[in-house]
């Protein structure tokens, strides 16, 4: 779905714990650069491929990928567009998801789910063993790391926004020309109205909420969640309010 020009929020519909949903990566293009803002879960290059091309960009024009946070959901493909681009693609994250992207800490999602392991149904631990192999196989090297408040000279200008809750390092862009911010898993659109994503999947629910407030310096028209996809009425208010609940 086009946003503006040069932004395509990607739609790839996904099944997650046996559910069908749609998640939502960012394509961002500009003359010389073609950015996806997180990659989908494991073996959905070829509809993320495909999503792509749809929006007129052939896949090898693109050159880099931001990632917002190192849940399996945004880093599933990494490793499978590296090794289709290996001489041009470029990956950016907060300096402090690096160690879970690059495979060298263990994935905060596979922590909490180890800690439940003696509890867990048959069919759920089948599920950990997936994500661990998944978290396994998509592992990246990291070329740039991103820190809060850097701005980004692709598109008009891209601020990096620090926004920790959901994990440590998660981060939101801002896009300053389109007013539009990328807000990772930082709010989700649930029912057409924008909310906190479901605490028990934060790290932290109060860096959350500080993090939503951080939002609120930003004058923000459009939202693109990640789940939930698209959001537009009146943003500013609703973010303030999620930050005052
Ligand atoms: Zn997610």
């Amino acid at each position: 779905m086009k946003i503006a020009s040069g932004i395509e929020m990607l739609e790839i519909s996904s099944i997650v714990m046996g559910k069908s949903s749609i998640i939502n990566p960012t394509l961002l293009c500009d003359n010389d650069t073609v950015i996806l803002v997180d990659t989908g879960n494991p073996g959905q290059l070829p509809q993320i491929r495909e999503a792509i091309e749809q929006t007129g960009v052939a896949f090898d024009r693109l050159n880099m990928v931001i990632v917002t946070h190192h849940d399996i959901d945004h880093i599933g493909c990494l490793s499978s567009i590296r090794k289709e681009l290996p001489d041009s693609i470029k990956v950016l994250a907060h300096k402090e998801e690096k160690a879970y992207i690059q495979g060298e800490k263990r994935p905060i999602k596979l922590t909490l789910f180890e800690n439940n392991r003696n509890s867990m149904p048959e069919e759920m631990k089948a599920i950990y063993e997936k994500v661990k192999a998944g978290y396994r196989n998509c592992r990246s090297n990291v070329d740039k790391t991103l820190a809060d408040g850097e701005e980004l000279p692709y598109c008009g200008g891209i601020n990096v926004i620090h926004t920790p809750g959901h994990t440590l390092g998660h981060i939101c862009l801002y896009l300053q020309k389109f007013k539009t911010l990328i807000a990772g898993d930082a709010l989700f659109v649930e029912s057409g109205m924008l909310v906190k994503p479901p605490s028990f999947i934060n790290f932290d629910m109060d860096l959350c909420i500080k993090s939503l407030k951080k939002l609120t310096e930003y004058n923000i028209e459009t939202v693109v969640c990640y789940h939930g996809g698209l959001y537009k009425n009146n943003s500013n208010q609703r973010i303030a309010a999620l930050a005052n609940e």
